[in-house]
């Protein structure tokens, strides 16, 4: 007898983060379409989780299904090598539009955490071609989360992040104090001394600082003030350190405001974007950065910037990622997110009073019911798929971040269902 799905992928296949002999289970999704994916056993989930912050847009969206199969039609894909092509040029035309000042050179790359390593390889190359070899590694802050790759795991929380396991592997960094002010806290001296004085004694080896703008996503959902990044930018520019922003979870609007990044009115010399870039619709990031990086590196040793993946600049992803950034623009997103913001406040704010609930925090599109202990996974996914929601906890943190699509009625049972559920 055939294996059914279920028990075949239960055998055979790694999900993000689980053990092969005692896995979590996982349930089958044959379809989805606006704010809603359909189980094989029927039953519809008003999707809390946005498919991992991408999904802005919604499932299954005419516009972008037909920026896709248009693009189908065309070509699918071919090399970035020798070759260019006008899905990849308007793609890097509206991103440079759409992105802060001065960051107008554009690399494309196949997922975030690619994104991630092409950052730190710029900062090395940059310095390596400034005649300033030593300067190589790379600071941040803790509870900071930039992705699964080597390089990006570097500078991942040392503890979320597994560095003791993986220690002499993964190059090791440093690390300050995690940001402490909450988003509408005023910044003190206290809250960047760490980071002042490890930059202080370690710039001579330092390439660049990265950060997550305002909100520290997988690492912790914890939102902190844009102050830090104005005195972030500040130091980097005493110190003579490339400033790298990761908004590949924070970009296209989550936050309220286009980039994290804008809340502090501070620009990088580095930024990534990835997750919504393409709507949901398949893996594509990018690194931007300036022609004063841009060119050191070009003018240095080989010549050349030392990246370039066989998918670079994929026509599909670039296709769908033109539509959805148009879809964005051409939305009230901006409008869209403040009401979700108000309605995730109001919604979520009775799940403050439970003893077992640490804090309840949301900004933009995002939010966050910490509780004092780690929940039972399985049992608490299956709740939420009694409750017909869904919802995807690590940890201590139960946390949504909806489609920007999502109705009010579906919010609400999104929000009473997380109380609920919570509350048990
Ligand atoms: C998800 C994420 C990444 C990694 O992106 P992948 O596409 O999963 O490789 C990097 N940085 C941040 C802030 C993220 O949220």
């Amino acid at each position: 007898m055939l294996p059914t799905l279920l028990d075949f992928d239960r055998d055979h296949i790694w999900h993000p983060y689980t053990s092969m002999i005692n896995p979590l289970p996982v349930y089958e999704v044959v379809s989805a379409k606006g704010v809603r994916l359909t189980l094989k056993d029927g039953r519809t989930l008003i999707d809390g989780m946005s498919s991992w912050w991408a999904a802005i847009h919604g499932y299954n969206h005419p516009v972008l299904n037909k920026a896709v199969t248009d693009q189908l039609g065309r070509m699918a894909h071919v090399m970035f090598g020798g070759i260019t092509h006008e899905p990849a040029v308007n793609l890097a035309a509206l991103l440079v539009d759409l992105t802060p000042p001065l960051l107008s050179q554009v690399f494309l790359c196949d997922s975030g955490s690619v994104a991630v390593e092409v950052a730190m390889k710029m900062a090395v190359q940059y310095w390596h071609a400034a005649g300033k070899p030593d300067k190589k590694k790379f600071i941040t802050v803790r509870n900071g989360y930039h992705g699964d790759t080597t390089g990006a795991m570097s500078v991942c929380d040392p503890d979320t992040g597994m560095h003791s396991l993986f220690k002499g592997f993964v190059p090791e960094q440093v690390f300050a104090d995690a940001p402490r002010c909450g988003f509408h806290d005023t910044l003190t001296g206290e809250d960047t001394k760490s980071l002042e004085r490890l930059m202080e004694t370690n710039h001579d080896t330092l390439a660049a600082l990265i950060l997550e703008p305002v909100v520290q996503g997988a690492g912790g959902m914890r939102f902190y003030s844009p102050d830090y990044l104005k005195k972030a930018r500040e130091l980097c520019d005493i110190f003579g350190v490339l400033l790298i922003f990761d908004e590949i979870a924070t970009g296209f609007g989550r936050t309220g405001k286009m980039f994290a990044c804008e809340h502090a009115g501070v620009s990088p010399d580095i930024l990534c974007v990835g997750k919504a870039l393409t709507g949901g619709y398949m893996t594509l990031a990018a690194t931007l950065t300036t022609v004063e990086v841009s060119h050191t590196i070009s003018s240095g040793y080989p010549g050349a910037f030392m990246h370039g993946p066989t998918f670079m600049g994929n026509p599909l992803a670039c296709s769908v990622a033109c539509a959805s950034i148009r879809l964005l623009l051409s939305s009230d997103w901006e409008k869209k997110v403040g009401r979700i913001e108000n309605m995730l406040v109001e919604g979520l704010s009775p799940a403050k009073t439970f003893d077992h609930v640490a804090d309840v925090r949301c900004l933009g599109a995002i939010g966050v019911i910490e509780m004092k202990k780690p929940v039972d996974m399985a049992r608490i996914q299956k709740r939420f798929v009694e409750k017909g929601v869904w919802v995807r906890p690590f940890g201590k943190l139960v946390y949504v971040m909806p489609p920007f699509i999502m109705s009010d009625e579906d919010l609400e049972t999104l929000t009473t269902a997380l109380v609920d559920v919570v509350s048990e």
